[in-house]
């Protein structure tokens, strides 16, 4: 079924959200179909929604934008699941791991390990082991991640693909999460660099260039502009000063996406312009240079919802709560408890309601005032058994929420 036309969220509910498709009868659609028809096929509540050809969008769109010297890397910590990661190596030029965890499931895609590399404080020796004998990139963090790559190299004669990922001398502007800059358990302080270099070369490992990656969640364009050029410039430096090949350039991830209506949506056509005209300048200098992007949350965030069922409504003292069979066991990111500062809701709807409004509070079964999926949102009057949606939760979402806190059932995930 083909959604008559984009139906967006009503003004009045909470997080006056657009860019989803709703029926006339204000019934959500997930690859075109109805929502609660979904809910049924994919076995029930409590679950989370990929919708894949939003997510075929994100990336084409992108890559339609930007420049062949531009490679988009999928990063799988915004969300593991297998089904969804497999769509994405299809889509996207490289895969990005944090774990041997990841790595498996990066490689069960059938990706080469040409495109697929692993970052992360702490490797394990076991760890560096796996992805030297996958053969993919590995982006070194430490002295001890080049030594223990020296010793593995070494004994089996193969020397590994590494990167070296740099504390940079900056923090990055307005990010929601700070990756960079000051004192961090991420890559290698900039000023230790050439000694570190000289270790790498001493091993004689294969040095293909540098992984800088400043800040996540960021919507402003003007901030993630200026930490790119900065970290190209200096990634020209370094690469000249220390007299190294510089193969790929890794400027990490980071582009946001809006979660309330204050957030004004990343201009991200500013960013790739801008990345473009770099990637060609530094290209002039190193022709045998890739830049590469590695986005989490913007591939993958817009296209997800997560849907939870109303077992009771509930009236306190004047105030409405909807308690529902989903909450922050599942989506510790909607309930506040995901580093943010301030506790802002997520955009959430009713699915298949657009009478009257109420102001509501939509919470989970846990025994504990943190499990609140809403604070008092406007939403359109639920009784029970209706469908709660959160939306812009396709990343940082069930695998990113601990699902073993009071032993509730799991949430169901499905690609649609
Ligand atoms: C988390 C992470 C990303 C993705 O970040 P987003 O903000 O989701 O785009 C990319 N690269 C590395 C190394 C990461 O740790």
């Amino acid at each position: 079924m083909e959604a008559a036309e984009a139906a967006w969220l009503e003004p009045h509910e909470s997080g006056t959200w657009s860019g989803w498709p709703r029926n006339e009868t204000g019934e959500f659609l997930v690859g075109g179909q109805p929502l609660s028809q979904v809910v049924d096929a994919v076995g029930g509540t409590p679950c989370y929604l990929y919708d894949r050809r939003r997510i075929t969008e994100r990336v084409q769109g992108l890559r339609r934008a930007l420049s062949p010297i531009v490679r988009i890397h999928y990063a799988i910590k915004a969300n593991p699941m297998p089904a969804l990661v497999c769509h994405f190596a299809g889509l996207a030029d490289g895969l990005d791991v944090a774990s041997a965890g990841e790595l498996r499931v990066a490689l069960d895609t059938g990706k080469s390990p040409k495109h697929i590399s692993f970052a992360g404080p702490g490797k394990s020796e076991r760890e560096l082991k796996q992805a030297h004998a996958a053969g993919i990139l590995i982006n070194v963090e430490s002295f001890r991640d080049v030594r223990l790559l020296a010793e593995i190299s070494d004994s089996t004669g193969q020397p590994a693909r590494v990167s070296v990922r740099v504390n940079l001398p900056f923090t990055l502007r307005a990010s929601g999460m700070k990756m960079s800059g000051g004192a961090q358990q991420f890559g290698v302080d900039a000023e230790l660099l050439p000694e570190l270099i000289g270790e790498i070369k001493h091993a004689g490992l294969d040095f293909e260039g540098f992984h800088l990656f400043a800040g996540s969640q960021n919507l402003r364009a003007d901030a993630i502009i200026e930490a790119q050029s900065r970290s190209c410039e200096l990634a020209l430096h370094w690469a000249e000063k220390l007299n190294v090949p510089l193969r790929s350039l890794n400027l990490g991830g980071g582009f946001g996406i809006p979660y309330t209506p204050s957030d004004k949506p990343l201009e991200v056509h500013a960013v790739i312009e801008h990345l473009n005209t770099l990637a060609e300048h530094a290209r002039a200098q190193r022709p045998e240079m890739e830049v590469v992007i590695e986005l989490g949350r913007y591939l993958v965030g817009e296209a997800g919802l997560y849907v939870c069922r109303v077992i009771e409504r509930k009236v306190s003292r004047g105030q409405v709560f909807l308690v529902t069979d989903g909450g922050m066991h599942h989506h510790l990111a909607a309930s506040g408890n995901f580093g943010q500062v301030i506790r802002k809701n997520y955009p959430v709807a009713i699915n298949g309601r657009q009478g009257p409004t109420e102001v509501a509070s939509v919470v989970g079964p846990l025994c504990t005032p943190l499990d609140l999926l809403a604070d008092k949102a406007q939403l359109a009057t639920a009784t029970e058994g209706d469908l709660v949606v959160v939306l812009q939760s396709g990343a940082y979402g069930r695998s990113a929420s601990p699902r073993g806190f009071l032993g509730h059932p799991d949430a169901l995930e499905a690609l649609v």
